[in-house]
């Protein structure tokens, strides 16, 4: 069979298939015109639309290149290329979304960064399409997490173009946690980093699988996977509010002393207190976030479960015998 190529692209889908038969064409086309030997990895994020047989279709048409991880239910995109890094047999490995946002076309420029010594590529998008409140979000999510986790220098975090070597890619693989933030973790292992810009597209069809509620699910997933940052500032949010109502105390003492009892002021005094109730609440939330998380992890469930692959036949037969022995001895103890 085939060697083990030098590139390998891993691709999450969720309900594509608008797009699908684009992102194959295009996606071929400039590979093919790199000149050098890559394969495509394509997760099936549990699609409810037609993005399955078309996946099937795809790698159908060129078996050697293209690979289809079939999962089991939505895992969510990070999970979806997890599943594709655990597999990968190039080099250089470089993530992109399906939707074409990300123009295939820019590969080049990434394997050449690579080529020069990097072993994280990041990305940032030039002349970004997207709509107005999602510009927004993005750049004020940037600024805090830039000011939150000074660490982690990317310009961009919400550009899934990215190329990484493949000792990175093995290590996010082994890393077996159940959310994640693919380009934070890489950066974390990363020792020769590099940001190039890209060009971005509008969606060209299709709609997008984030809407608010989950764009910030996600943010959380990135904040408390990479820093401990909100539970600091509630330590130090704490302090200071102690210390004030402290010298408070001190002057009503004082006052009641001097001027004598005061019996005013009882809605200003529900309003500080309806005030620190929030944040008290908004600080059990965080912590709720960071506990949901180790519950998480310690379950220890599977990260996504994966119902079959599709590639080419001498692994499939490989796996497929660890697959009938598996099953032979669920049914075993079943029975
Ligand atoms: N995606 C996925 N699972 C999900 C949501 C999204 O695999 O639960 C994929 C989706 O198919 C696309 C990429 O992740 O390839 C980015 O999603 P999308 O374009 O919807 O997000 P946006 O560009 O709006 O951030
Ligand atoms: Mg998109």
């Amino acid at each position: 069979m085939s060697q083990n190529p030098y590139i390998s692209i891993v691709i999450p889908v969720h309900n594509e298939q608008e797009v699908l038969e684009e992102l194959y064409t295009r996606l071929t086309q400039s590979l093919d015109a790199l000149g050098k030997s890559y394969e495509i990895i394509l997760t099936n994020d549990g699609s409810t639309d037609r993005s399955s047989e078309m996946l099937r279709a795809m790698h159908a048409r060129r078996p050697d290149q293209i690979r289809v991880i079939e999962f089991n239910g939505n895992f969510g995109q990070h999970m979806a290329i997890m599943a594709g890094f655990e597999r990968v047999r190039g080099q250089i490995v470089i993530t992109m979304d399906a939707d074409l946002q990300n123009p295939p076309e820019e590969i080049g420029k990434l394997v050449a960064a690579m080529e020069r010594g990097h072993d994280v590529v990041n990305t940032y998008r030039q002349d970004r399409q997207d709509s107005w409140w999602r510009l927004q979000v993005s750049k004020w999510h940037n600024r805090v997490r830039a000011w939150m986790m000074p660490k982690l220098k990317m310009k961009d975090e919400g550009c899934m173009l990215r190329a990484y070597s493949r000792s990175i890619v093995d290590l996010m693989a082994a890393t077996g946690e159940s959310t994640t933030f693919i380009p934070a973790l890489a950066l974390t292992y990363a020792s020769n980093p590099t940001e190039v810009g890209v060009a971005h597209a509008e969606r060209s069809a299709g709609t997008s699988s984030y809407n608010f509620y989950k764009l910030l699910r996600y943010n959380f997933d990135l904040v408390t996977g990479f820093s401990v940052f909100p539970l600091q500032v509630f330590t130090m949010i704490g302090l200071l509010i102690s210390l004030c109502s402290f010298a408070f105390v001190v002057f009503l003492v004082l006052r009641r002393l001097i001027v004598g009892p005061e019996v005013e002021g009882v809605f200003t005094l529900f309003a500080i207190m309806f005030f620190l109730c929030g944040i008290v609440l908004f600080g059990l939330g965080i912590v709720g976030e960071y506990i949901g998380r180790i519950y998480q992890e310690v379950r220890k469930r599977p990260r996504f479960v994966i119902r079959h692959v599709l590639e080419r036949p001498v692994e499939i037969t490989a796996s497929r015998e660890e697959d009938e022995a598996y099953l032979s001895r669920v049914s075993a103890s079943e029975g």
